[in-house]
């Protein structure tokens, strides 16, 4: 595992998409774009929708892209916060509906702790809706801390209830 370092460096990172309400796809492929403005689009997944965690509430369309980008990992989070405000994203119940969710959901070789980041995102390995489309763009990914390969751990949660939309977001 990479030692956190002080200056910034070249992170390869993964981050999750999800809405439920509105144009769920065009949001996503808006907040899909804004992203790739903050460094290099290394990849995009497909979408896949899903039924919503917590109380009844619209289907999730959830996506993944792949980013390089020369940021540290808490300013990509402040990056990633920013466009979800920009999409309209507001902050009520705490399972409840959301324009735009977007997650900071694994980076390449890398662990954060902090208050505020928690990377690999801590809901991931229990979120098929997060691991199959991380896997999409990111095939070989591992968790940086026990080596566990997420398609080891997307094959023992099953893909049950994904439906998959192609094509991907945005082109890579
Ligand atoms: P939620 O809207 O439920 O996804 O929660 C967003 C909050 O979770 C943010 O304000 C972050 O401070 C915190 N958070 C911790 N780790 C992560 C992560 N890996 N990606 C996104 N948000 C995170």
């Amino acid at each position: 595992m990479r030692p956190s370092v002080a200056s910034p460096v070249s992170l390869d990172a993964v981050i999750g998409l999800g809405s439920n309400l509105g144009d769920r796809r065009a949001t996503l492929q808006s907040a899909a774009r804004a992203v790739a403005a903050l460094g290099t689009l290394l990849g995009a997944s497909p979408t896949y929708e899903s039924r919503a965690v917590g109380p009844p509430q619209p289907d999730y369309l959830n996506a993944a892209v792949r980013l390089r980008a020369v940021i540290e990992p808490p300013a990509l989070l402040e990056l990633l916060l920013g466009i979800e405000r920009d999409h309209g994203r507001e902050r009520r119940e705490r399972w409840g509906p959301r324009t735009l969710d977007l997650d900071l959901l694994w980076i390449d070789a890398l662990a954060v702790r902090t208050a505020r980041l928690v990377v690999p995102h801590p809901c991931l390995l229990e979120r098929p809706f997060a691991l199959r489309p991380l896997l999409d763009v990111a095939p070989d990914a591992r968790d940086p801390a026990s080596g566990e390969r997420y398609a080891d751990r997307l094959a023992t949660l099953g893909e049950a209830g994904l439906r998959r939309h192609s094509p991907p977001l945005v082109g890579a």
